[in-house]
């Protein structure tokens, strides 16, 4: 099942090139602020399952072509997000030397502002900062289904809800991280939500970012140093996990600049495709990107 959010703040579920409206199921109208509604239909979901999948082959169908797609949960409690996840990216930042506590399972994870998520339909705008570069990170979020406390690893596929696409961008530099990822639209997350059904198994999902048509990234999931459960596990030791809360996974080697004028594409097998613009963001940068670290 593929669970989209569209044409401001609309929820429906997408099956082949249709969408099917279920705003009206989540409790709060389209365009109410906070935006919510998909929250609310993750954590009722099992209620509302049955209803959902009636509609499916509902009548009040609209071609998807023709609906504006936006980033599926718009307001979650927080975006965990794992660093050094793959070793051939640790190596590519020249960190290969590397022991447990430099890769994700050693230094565990960060926030990324949830104000930096975007969608499908917008572009990337890369800040004009004289001598920075802009990378994009290719990764598989997981958004939380139910949520949890101390979590077990071998409990934590109860609690997985779905998958999406995401890129993680970031400006290279000595600032804070959080900071250096948490402009504005740094944060595309979509096209939908794979259910968790969709995908047969977690330790063997496909990812691929290109730009301008050339494959960037590669890779698979079984490469993850921390895996799947082993984040929730590690997230949830720290923290209550929220439905719809967002884990990004880490990215693999292969990241590098984009620039104005860029098409980005993102392709996570069983979970979807998002093709993003990158145009320049006209915002005069701030002083600090030019002090000394
Ligand atoms: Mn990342």
């Amino acid at each position: 099942m593929r669970l989209a959010a569209y044409d401001g703040g609309r929820i429906g579920i997408v099956t082949d090139e249709v969408i099917v409206d279920l705003t009206d199921l989540c409790g709060t109208p389209a365009g109410s602020w906070p935006p919510i509604s998909m929250l609310r239909l993750i954590a009722d979901f099992e209620t509302l399952r049955p209803e959902i999948e009636r509609r499916e082959t509902a009548e009040e169908r609209r071609p998807l072509s023709g609906v504006r797609l936006e980033t599926p949960v718009a307001w979650p409690n927080k975006i965990v997000a794992f660093p050094a996840n793959y070793q051939a990216h640790i190596e590519e930042m020249g960190d290969g030397n590397v022991i447990s506590r430099f890769n994700a399972s050693g230094q565990g994870f960060f926030l990324k502002a949830n104000s930096s998520l975007s969608g499908p339909s917008d572009p990337i705008r890369v800040p004009n900062i004289e001598g920075r570069e802009t990378h994009h990170e290719c990764e598989l979020a997981i958004i939380i289904g139910r949520g949890g406390r101390a979590i077990p690893a071998s409990d934590a596929a109860r609690h997985i809800f779905g998958y999406s696409c995401l890129v993680d961008v970031v400006v290279r530099g000595k600032e804070e991280r959080v900071m250096r990822k948490s402009f504005d639209g740094f944060c595309p997350v979509g096209p939908w939500i794979a259910t968790a059904d969709e995908v047969e198994d977690f330790h063997d999902i496909n990812l691929q970012l290109r730009v301008n048509g050339a494959v960037r990234q590669r890779a698979n999931t079984r490469d993850l140093i921390v895996n799947v459960p082993q984040m929730i596990a590690m997230a949830s030791s720290v923290m209550t996990l929220m439905p719809g809360d967002i884990i990004a996974t880490g990215t693999p080697a292969g990241v590098g600049p984009i620039v104005p004028g860029d098409r980005l594409e993102i392709e996570i097998d069983g979970v979807g495709r998002m093709d993003l613009a990158v145009l320049a963001d006209h915002h005069d940068p701030h002083p600090v990107w030019h002090k000394p670290g």
